[in-house]
């Protein structure tokens, strides 16, 4: 039997982000919306930056994005991305508003171009944990 394990660094689920993975196991994506204004944000924040409420909860969002930017890198920060560089990071634009850094679901799609319509994934990497990667709409 082979052990897979997973060598990457893994996000701190607390009491804040932990809606964002349980809707990611789920393969549903979300962002945190302010129950006062309507504000859509992401990373989540205890208060609006809009109106500074403290009330937040989570939108299932659609998951369809436009390529901002993206980047490659080519030096591994980590030993468990040694067998991935060079990789690519991209900055995507949900439909509903927010920006979100993230990969792309496989390698570097082709044609890629800013303003590329993209659609979410979910790799499950762990029992707890699912990623969001974005792949060409
Ligand atoms: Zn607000």
């Amino acid at each position: 039997m082979t052990t897979l394990t997973y060598d990457k660094p893994l996000p701190i689920i607390d009491e804040l982000t932990k809606p964002f993975w349980d809707h990611a196991l789920e393969h549903r994506l979300s962002v945190q919306a302010c129950t006062h204004c309507r504000h859509l944000q992401f990373p989540p924040s205890p208060v609006c930056p809009k109106c500074l409420s403290d009330e937040q909860e989570w939108l299932v969002v659609s998951g369809q994005a436009t390529l901002l930017s993206w980047v490659k890198f080519h030096r591994a920060y980590w030993d468990g991305f040694m067998q991935d560089v060079p990789y690519d990071a991209c900055l995507v634009q949900l439909r509903e508003g927010p920006i979100m850094v993230s990969n792309f679901s496989g390698p570097t799609p082709a044609n890629v171009h800013v303003g590329m319509p993209l659609k979410v994934t979910f790799e499950h990497v762990t029992p707890e944990v699912a990623l969001s990667r974005f792949t060409p709409a």
